[in-house]
């Protein structure tokens, strides 16, 4: 379950996101689309603890994360950015937050285990970065996110280096691995057609603010202003 209240951040004079508030309820996937400078990462950055809100509050599964750092929040990220660790195998990768945690070595080996079959990745264990496609390394970097069994995932255009055919496959693979995994998601992208796959409900934002909350129907259906018409229209 994910809380958010009131949030808002400027830059210089610059408001990159402006009175966002919204609730997401345990284990939905939520695509969060807009135009680019909208403020999608701005507000991804501040729900994980990598950017300080000017004021507004956060909470994840329940309690109120606005004092901790980002390792305490209880969160997994997949950025397009965040890269694996390239001397690192496959098992070496998803069980590092865990090691980092100081969780006990049995746990740790059982924790991926279950991953590796979660995510398909069996067979690959001692792989490094490199000798992998670019699909199986988000499937790795995915597993490491999960790794810690976070109450929120959080996903900037994880799919965005991917190639067309690839990235339809990673979808539906996404879909279902979080419907059975059931932790709450938000999914920032910037592909209109992708958000509406993948996701259970969509939040647009524009300008710093959020213009609508809904499922992909209800947006398609009853866009709130001539700009959402518009901009979900575009791509199909
Ligand atoms: P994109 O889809 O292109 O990633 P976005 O919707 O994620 O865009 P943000 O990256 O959150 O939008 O940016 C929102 C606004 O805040 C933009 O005008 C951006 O230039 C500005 N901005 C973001 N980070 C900073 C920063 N660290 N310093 C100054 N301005 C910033």
């Amino acid at each position: 379950h994910l809380e958010v209240r009131d949030l808002n951040k400027k830059f210089g004079s610059l408001q990159a996101v402006e009175g966002v508030s919204f609730s997401v309820e345990q284990g939905r996937l939520i695509g969060l689309l807009g135009p680019s400078g909208g403020g999608k990462t701005t507000l991804l950055r501040m729900l994980a603890g990598l950017e300080r809100p000017d004021g507004g509050a956060i909470s994840i599964g329940g309690r109120n994360v606005d004092a901790l750092p980002p390792q305490d929040r209880g969160i997994g990220f997949v950025f397009q950015n965040y890269a694996l660790f390239k001397h690192m195998t496959v098992v070496e990768n998803i069980a590092f937050g865990l090691k980092v945690k100081k969780w006990e070595r049995a746990r740790i080996y059982q924790r991926v285990a279950e991953l590796l079959a979660l995510t398909g990745l069996i067979g690959l264990e001692r792989r490094y970065p490199h000798q992998l496609s670019g699909g199986q390394r988000q499937r790795v970097a995915f597993a490491r996110a999960l790794a810690p069994e976070p109450q929120l995932l959080l996903l900037d255009e994880p799919f965005a280096a991917i190639d067309a055919k690839v990235r339809k496959e990673l979808r539906t693979w996404l879909k279902e691995m979080i419907s059975r995994v059931g932790v709450t998601s938000l999914f920032v992208t910037h592909d209109q057609e992708e958000a509406v796959e993948v996701a259970d409900e969509i939040l647009i934002m524009s300008q710093g603010r959020l213009e609508q909350k809904g499922t992909p129907w209800e947006i398609y259906r009853a866009p709130k202003t001539p700009f959402i018409a518009t901009f979900i229209g575009e791509s199909t």
